[in-house]
Order: C-alpha cells, then sequence, then structure tokens
C-alpha cells in the first residue's frame, strides 16, 4: 500500500521557509523568505488534514483548490499542482508571497484552530508556481483563434491584469491603458520589493504583452486621451484604476517641508530599485537615509514605510498609531518583521500638530481605547496633559487612501458612484451603471487587497465575455 503521505500535522510542526537574519535584510530590498526545498514543500504540504469541509479554501478569495494542490505537493507531483493552482489564481506566486494568509486562508486552517500551527499554504502556493516558471510549465498565453472584439482596460494593477489575461485567453483583443511608464500598478510602485521582488511582476507583464495584451503606457485617462474616446472605441471597457487619493490630517504645521505622503516615499523608493532617475529622492526630499523618521499610521503601508526607512538607512524609525497593537489593521506578521528590523512602535498614540518649517518635530497625543462604536472597534480617546515632543526630521503620512472623483475627472454624465466615492457596480458582473462598462479592484470595493483585485478582474472578464458573446450577431466594433 502507497505511503499515506498526509495527515502529518501531529508529528511535523509548521515551518516557514528561512527568513534572512535582519541584520542582512536591513541592507537591501531583496525578499526576506527563502524558498522550501522540495522535501520541505512536500513535507510542509503533508501537514494538511484535507479537510471535507476546508475553510483554508472558503476563506480564500480565490476559492482555490487548496487541498488539492497541497496533497499534489506532498505526492511529489508538482507540475499537475501547478495546474491545479493557476487554475483559479492568474498570479499565484504574487499571492503566496504577498496575501495577508493569516487573515484568509491560513488564518482559518483547522490544524490552526487545533493548535497545531496552519498549514504554510501562502509558502507552499509560491513554491509551486516559482518552480512552474523555472521548469518551463508556465505556458505563453494562447488561444483557440483570435476574435474581432475589443475591449479597453483603463489601470494595469493586478485588477486590469487578471481581466485582460482571461480575455486575452479567449482572443478577444485587449488594450490596457495606465498613465505609469511600467505596467503592474500597486504591485510595482508601491508595495516594496522586500515583500515582493519586481521582477516577479515584470515576468507576467512580459507573458502578457507576448500573449497579445496592447499596453498603452503612460497614457493617463481624462488628460492624454478623454473616457469617451476610449468608450467609442472599444465594445467594453474596464475601469481598474485603483484608488490612490491620500486621507490627509488636519493638524496645525502639516503643511510644512519633510511631511511627505506615503505612496510618494513609496513610490520613489521603487523607482530608485528599479535604476529610474528620481529627483525628489536624491535631493533628500523622499529619501530617509541620515533622519529620524516617523510614520503615521497601523496598516500595511505604514508598515511598507517603516521597513522602506529602515533599509535607506534611517537613524531612528517610529511607527505612531492611535489604537494598541492588538487592534492595527496591518498584518502581525509585518509587525512582528518591522520590530526586528528595528522599527520602534508607538502605540496608543495620535498627531497632534508638528513643529518647524521645515519639520524638526511631531507633537504626540497619547491615547487611551474607550467604549466600542457601532462597529464594534473601541473608539481611541485622549488622555489629557499627557503630550509630548516627538523629534523627526521625515514624517510620512500613511492614514489610507480614497478614490478619485472619477465621473468629475473623466467629465462623464451618468457613472454613479457610491457614497465612499467608489465606483457603483454590481459585486458579481461588474457592470456598473453605464452599459458595457465595467468597474473591479479597489476602484469598486475601496482600498484592498491584490487578491481581491484578482477575483474582481476574473470575474469582470467572465462577465464582458457573457455580453460579447450576447452581441454575436450584432455588427462588430469597426477595426
Ligand atoms: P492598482 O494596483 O492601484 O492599479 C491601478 C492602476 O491604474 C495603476 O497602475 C494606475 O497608474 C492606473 N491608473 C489610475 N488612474 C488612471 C488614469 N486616469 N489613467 C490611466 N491609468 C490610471 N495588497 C496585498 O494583497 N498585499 C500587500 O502586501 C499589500 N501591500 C500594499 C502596500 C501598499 C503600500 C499599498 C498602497 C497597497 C498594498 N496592498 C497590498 C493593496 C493592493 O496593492 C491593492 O489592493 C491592489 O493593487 C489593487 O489593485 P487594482 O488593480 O484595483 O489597482
Ligand atoms: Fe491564501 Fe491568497 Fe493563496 Fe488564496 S490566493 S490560497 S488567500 S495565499
Ligand atoms: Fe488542509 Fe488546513 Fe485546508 Fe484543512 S483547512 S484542507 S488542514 S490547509
Amino acid at each position: 500500500m502507497a505511503k499515506q503521505p498526509m495527515l502529518k500535522f501531529v508529528n511535523v510542526a509548521r515551518d516557514m521557509p528561512e527568513k534572512r537574519p535582519p541584520d542582512l535584510r536591513r541592507g537591501d530590498f531583496n525578499e526576506i523568505y527563502g524558498e522550501y526545498a522540495r522535501e520541505k514543500a512536500a513535507e510542509q504540504s503533508g501537514r494538511c488534514s484535507q479537510c471535507g469541509v476546508p475553510y483554508c479554501q472558503s476563506h480564500c478569495p480565490l476559492h482555490n483548490n487548496i487541498p488539492d494542490w497541497l496533497r499534489l505537493t506532498a505526492e511529489g507531483r508538482l507540475q499537475e499542482a501547478y495546474e491545479v493552482s493557476q487554475a483559479t489564481n492568474t498570479f499565484p506566486e504574487i499571492c503566496g508571497r504577498i496575501c495577508p494568509q493569516d487573515r484568509l486562508c491560513e488564518g482559518n486552517c483547522v490544524i490552526e484552530q487545533s493548535g497545531h500551527g496552519t498549514v504554510t499554504i501562502g509558502a507552499v502556493e509560491k513554491y509551486i508556481t516559482d518552480t512552474a516558471w523555472d521548469e518551463g510549465w508556465v505556458k505563453p498565453i494562447t488561444n483557440g483563434g483570435e476574435r474581432k472584439e475589443k475591449v479597453a482596460i483603463i489601470g494595469a494593477g493586478p485588477g486590469g491584469l487578471a481581466a485582460a489575461d482571461m480575455l486575452r485567453r479567449e482572443g478577444v483583443q485587449v488594450t490596457v491603458y495606465d498613465r505609469y511608464d511600467r505596467a503592474g500598478g500597486l504591485m510595482t510602485y508601491g508595495i516594496p520589493g522586500f515583500k515582493l521582488e519586481k521582477d516577479v511582476v515584470m515576468k507576467r507583464i512580459a507573458q502578457l504583452e507576448e500573449g497579445g495584451v496592447d499596453f498603452k503606457l503612460n497614457t493617463d485617462v481624462g488628460t492624454d486621451i478623454t473616457f469617451a474616446e476610449i468608450r467609442d472605441s472599444f465594445d467594453a471597457v474596464l475601469i481598474a484604476t485603483g484608488v490612490y487619493k491620500t486621507r490627509d490630517l488636519q493638524a496645525p504645521g502639516v503643511g510644512a517641508e519633510g511631511i511627505v505622503n506615503a505612496i510618494d516615499f513609496l513610490t520613489a523608493s521603487n523607482r530608485k530599485s528599479f535604476g529610474d532617475a528620481v529627483p525628489e529622492f536624491d535631493s533628500g526630499e523622499l529619501n530617509a537615509e541620515g533622519k529620524r523618521v516617523v510614520v503615521i499610521g497601523g496598516g500595511d503601508t505604514a508598515m511598507d514605510c517603516v521597513r522602506t526607512s529602515i533599509r535607506q538607512g534611517a537613524t531612528s524609525v517610529k511607527c505612531l498609531y492611535r489604537r494598541d497593537r492588538e487592534n492595527m489593521p496591518g498584518s502581525q506578521r509585518e509587525v512582528q518583521n518591522a520590530e526586528e528590523e528595528g522599527v520602534e512602535f508607538v502605540w496608543l498614540s495620535a498627531p497632534k500638530g508638528f513643529t518647524g518649517e521645515r519639520v524638526e518635530g511631531v507633537m504626540v497625543s497619547k491615547m487611551r481605547l474607550g467604549q466600542p462604536d457601532a462597529t464594534g472597534r473601541q473608539v481611541p480617546e485622549l488622555i489629557e496633559g499627557a503630550d509630548y515632543l516627538e523629534e523627526a526630521d521625515l514624517v510620512i503620512k500613511a492614514l489610507g487612501f480614497e478614490p478619485e472623483d472619477l465621473p468629475k475627472l473623466w467629465g462623464v454624465d451618468g457613472l454613479e458612484v457610491t457614497r465612499w466615492g467608489t465606483v457603483l457596480a454590481d459585486f458579481q458582473t461588474h457592470e456598473t451603471s453605464l452599459p458595457g462598462v465595467y468597474a473591479c479592484g479597489d476602484i469598486q470595493r475601496g482600498a484592498s487587497l491584490v487578491v481581491w483585485a484578482i477575483r474582481d478582474g476574473r470575474e469582470a472578464a467572465q462577465a464582458i465575455l457573457a455580453q460579447l458573446a450576447g452581441k454575436t450577431t450584432a455588427p462588430v466594433a469597426a477595426e
């Protein structure tokens, strides 16, 4: 009888791929986790108990068939594991790296609930697809025949790219517009290399280009081309523009030099890593080297800013957050990584104001957690008389993002938005209030995650294909 490769969680402990020591990590922007060796991946996959009702799968936004690819990995059938994994996920190696697994698949793994430590689902997913790339199992994008229908996608982030991939595989002509000079959206310019090395993203973009996706980069819709022009020239349009308006602070002195937005700071750092000329980095404006840095915020963007500052050579890095560790929105795994690298978290602290024409310090108010609000979250309350001055040479505001007012920006009548300013669209078909216009990713759901953008993009592509199929008797668009 064949040896049972699964259910090993009782005897085999959870083991993540090796993490580089903090001293080494601090010196570069390379990813911090290594790769499993083949035997290790098989061993860790074999810890899965093959649940009849796999909560890991139901809590993965893509409903990845996790138990099956874990079993195939445990059995050494890696190519089949890759085929199963890529069937539901356009970018499995990216999700394996940057999904907050502790809040999604792994956080709901039943063996975690029973105290044995979750199966390392993300690390195995990354391993499978990295291996597939190395072995040449990742095939070019092909289709069974070119079609005449044309779809425009505005925004080359994960949402737009996932849709582009699916549409090209059906032979649809796809043009992707993006205002930046590189595709990838926040995967390219927001998320730092120590979480997601850029060649991983660029490889996928090359695959899409080679698969026939026409990228129109350096093209800002609303400035370089109007939305109406695009709508007139295509059979369907997908809006996947993400959310980029920085939530701001209202506090005295907030306009001082040296107080910068997180997205500007992270984009400059990522551009520098690509070897681009970045005058704002070279001038010191968006560079933490030799500075006392204070980052304001408790989400994943704040975590990326503190860890980027460390790598740029800041003399000290502090993170101010108005709630405590247990109540922060950012991933606990990232807080731990940041602490290991030398970041100091100052919990229950909020900025009251800033000193200096060029920033010299942050006036910090101390907070305590009061009664829960309607959402159940405890509300931070001010502790009177506990203010103090935190000296700083660079302050980075990482308070979250809001959608821009697209209908106004693009002069589009009839494109409805929600009260939060996101584009109103059906959550299954992603169709907006304008016929033939779809929306996906952050611009539909508000600042979220790469994996949700991928899911939305895939769903939107399905709905567009259904729309195009319904149009088969109608005249095709002019070429
Ligand atoms: P985006 O990725 O924002 O892409 C939108 C694209 O549209 C951009 O390329 C933009 O240039 C383009 N665009 C916008 N307006 C126009 C226009 N008018 N004309 C032409 N092009 C336009 N998620 C995770 O899952 N894990 C993480 O670790 C993680 N870390 C993050 C770290 C940071 C710093 C930030 C800011 C976000 C992070 N996220 C993370 C969230 C994740 O990146 C987003 O949820 C995801 O990228 C949204 O995808 P999207 O396709 O909707 O939009
Ligand atoms: Fe987990 Fe994300 Fe992979 Fe789903 S896509 S299995 S949530 S790492
Ligand atoms: Fe395996 Fe955990 Fe998923 Fe169960 S919940 S199938 S143990 S990974």
